[in-house]
């Protein structure tokens, strides 16, 4: 399947014409540098784990050991480490000339995962053909924002049900669970990654009229499993994009981690992203393989080829729909990895509200929202006898959120007023603070709004959030749902009242409000599209498809078969994301190579890493492979 390609301009960006050190440039050194940096990190943090097991919340307690001097001897290979990845995508192009695009965008997970690619989708939609490929019953959602839609499987309330068992994630994020919970689960996922092949080949089942689609590049967020193999099989650029730290970083701890002890530390902060990686892909590895086996026709992959860690292994270009004001871009992130903002999909303009409502706030000073969203409580009844005292404490008046939860009974006090749905744009607009699970949308609409934010967490990343909003000082210490009491409440109200939260919650607001994350979600994938290898050389605007073997030109076919018709070539394309590991290693990789060795205790040839990505444009070759001998093969 390698045979027969080779890099359009080889030796700029890695492998040159006889593979060896000589011609591994200083940007594919450092490349693999950065790669055997993470391998070797990967290494220490399972020599250095001691524990793993899971906590009221779903979510994975880590305990590492302290006293073998290892967490002292990694810190030293962070300092080393530095920072600074180069940039993955050419530089920004200076006018858009680029070719129409047929890009699928690939979402797994709940209503509010799915929407910011709905703005997201349509400012591309300006010049390419976009499709969102996501569960069912989004359709109706997707094509009146009118978007193509392609149906990926799985159904959202399942996985939600499957989400709350598993730490926050439809990963299964510990062993306990991967064996237990399984057998339906696993069939899910594996429908799912069936189907996300389809969703970047086949037409619209439902959609009889439909053009035939093949993707020319993809948009995914990680739990959608196949984008990864995907554009590995179609050799075309991938995109992540995710509203939750998923690379990497000694800055903070994995967000579906709980590190014991829990003082910060860089080192155990880096462990957890190893770890979790590792146990998530422990649970999906066959499934994976034979997806790419059975569909994809692609060579199996191990935990020896970086399978746990393809993302961050091959630098995938990622966009994070948070904004730096609120979590700062870790100095250990490269430069393939873009903050933008939180993306919203704001109701208020279409909504009215109900009398009652209007009313209620009408007659006295502003409420605190308190909302849990689809969170279930244990004792409805409790929790709103908890939340009601609170509030009186608090001398506040409160809007409650009867939720899934169903809080609030028949008969609230005179200070508080329940609702059903509400669009948060609209409500928080008039209210003076905000409690909620800190679910990632209604942590970011609080913030917008530049209110003080109380976090009441439930489980997976709603922890995170919580930290996240008092590390950014808009609001008090997270207060978990198991320890919630109406004194620890009324205090976090309280909280929210000093000058200083206050004012710290206004500037993140107006911070938030003033950056356009749509515009800057599509810079960064605009910056990191290899744009360059994809335009044909008879007119940027077509996308390269051949290449002229006499005239040395990547062509569209129309103008391949223009001017070159009569002349030998070869089908193009743009990523090769599945290279194999270089023949020879500079003694400087050697090094670190026998580091990660002596941190598992491993043979050095499970430890080399993989070239890498080719960005700039592959041939390829005749179909029988390598038989002509002006071909530079690859591998
Ligand atoms: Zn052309
Ligand atoms: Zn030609």
């Amino acid at each position: 399947m390698y045979k027969g390609m080779r890099a359009l301009e080889a030796g700029r960006t890695g492998l040159g014409t006889d593979g060896g050190v000589g011609s591994l440039t200083e940007s594919a050194a450092a490349f693999l540098k950065r790669r055997l940096h993470h391998q070797r990190m990967r290494m220490a943090a399972l020599r250095a784990l001691k524990s793993a097991s899971s906590l009221p919340g779903d979510r994975v307690d880590l305990q590492f050991d302290a006293d073998s001097g290892l967490l002292d001897r990694t810190a030293a290979w962070l300092t080393d480490a530095g920072t600074g990845a180069v940039p993955s995508g050419g530089p920004p192009p200076t006018h858009y000339l680029a070719p129409r695009l047929n890009l699928v965008i690939m979402i797994v997970g709940s209503r509010g995962d799915v929407q910011p690619f709905i703005p997201i989708g349509k400012r591309l939609a300006w010049r390419h053909r976009v499709r969102i490929a996501t569960h069912a019953e989004f359709r109706p959602m997707v094509e009146r924002a009118g978007l193509e839609f392609y149906p990926l499987a799985g159904d959202p309330r399942e996985l939600m049900e499957y989400m709350i068992k598993t730490g926050g994630h439809i990963v299964p994020t510990h062993l306990q669970q991967i064996v237990e919970d399984v057998p339906r689960k696993r069939q899910i996922i594996a429908e799912i990654l069936e189907s996300t092949w389809r969703a970047c080949t086949e037409k619209d089942p439902d959609r009889p009229e439909a053009k035939p689609f093949v993707a020319d590049g993809i948009i995914a967020n990680p739990p959608s499993y196949g984008h990864f193999h995907c554009a590995e099989a179609l050799r075309v650029p991938l995109h992540i994009v995710f509203t939750m730290p998923w690379t990497p970083t000694s800055a903070f701890p994995h967000p579906l981690t709980h590190l014991s002890p829990g003082t910060h530390h860089p080192v155990r902060n880096w462990f957890s992203y190893g770890v979790m990686d590792l146990l998530m892909w422990a649970g999906v590895a066959d499934l994976i393989n034979r997806f790419r086996q059975q569909t994809l026709g692609l060579r199996p992959i191990e935990l020896n080829d970086g399978a746990a860690t393809l993302l961050s292994d091959n630098e995938v270009p990622f966009t994070y729909l948070f904004p730096a004001s609120v979590i700062p871009k870790p100095a250990d992130w490269g430069s393939h990895i873009d903050l933008a903002n939180f993306i919203f999909f704001d109701q208020a303009d279409t909504y009215t509200p109900p009398p009652d409502l209007l009313e209620f706030l009408g007659a006295g000073e502003r409420p605190i929202y308190v909302g849990f969203g689809s969170c279930v409580v244990q004792d409805p009844a409790a929790t709103s006898r908890t939340i009601f005292a609170a509030l009186e404490k608090a001398g506040a008046r409160g809007i409650v959120s009867r939720g899934w939860g169903h809080l609030g009974g028949d008969a609230p006090p005179p200070h508080v007023h329940l609702i059903d749905d509400c669009p948060h744009d609209w409500l928080f607009a008039r209210c003076r603070a905000v409690c909620h699970h800190g679910g990632a949308g209604t942590t970011a609409a609080g913030l917008r709004a530049g209110l003080p934010t109380v976090i009441v967490p439930f489980f997976g990343d709603q922890f995170f959030w919580g930290q996240v909003v008092f590390d950014a000082g808009a609001g008090p210490r997270p207060i978990p749902i198991d320890i919630l009491s109406s004194d620890r409440l009324a205090e976090a109200f309280a909280v929210c009242t000093r000058p200083e939260i206050r004012i710290r919650a206004e500037e993140l607001g107006a911070k938030i409000r003033t950056e356009d994350g749509i515009e800057l979600v599509f810079e960064s994938l605009r910056r990191h599209l290899p744009i360059g290898a994809m335009q044909c050389s008879g007119n940027p605007e077509h996308l390269a498809t051949v290449y002229c073997e006499p005239c040395r030109l990547r062509l569209c076919q129309s103008c391949y078969d223009g001017r070159h018709g009569s002349h030998r070539s070869h089908p193009y394309r743009y990523v090769e994301w599945g290279v194999r590991e270089p023949e020879r290693l500079t003694e400087e990789l050697r090094d670190l190579i026998a580091d990660a060795a002596q941190a598992l205790h491993a043979g050095r040839d499970e430890l080399r890493p993989m070239a890498a990505p080719e960005r700039h444009g592959i041939v390829l070759g005749d179909a029988d492979g390598g038989q002509d001998d002006e071909n530079v093969t690859v591998s």
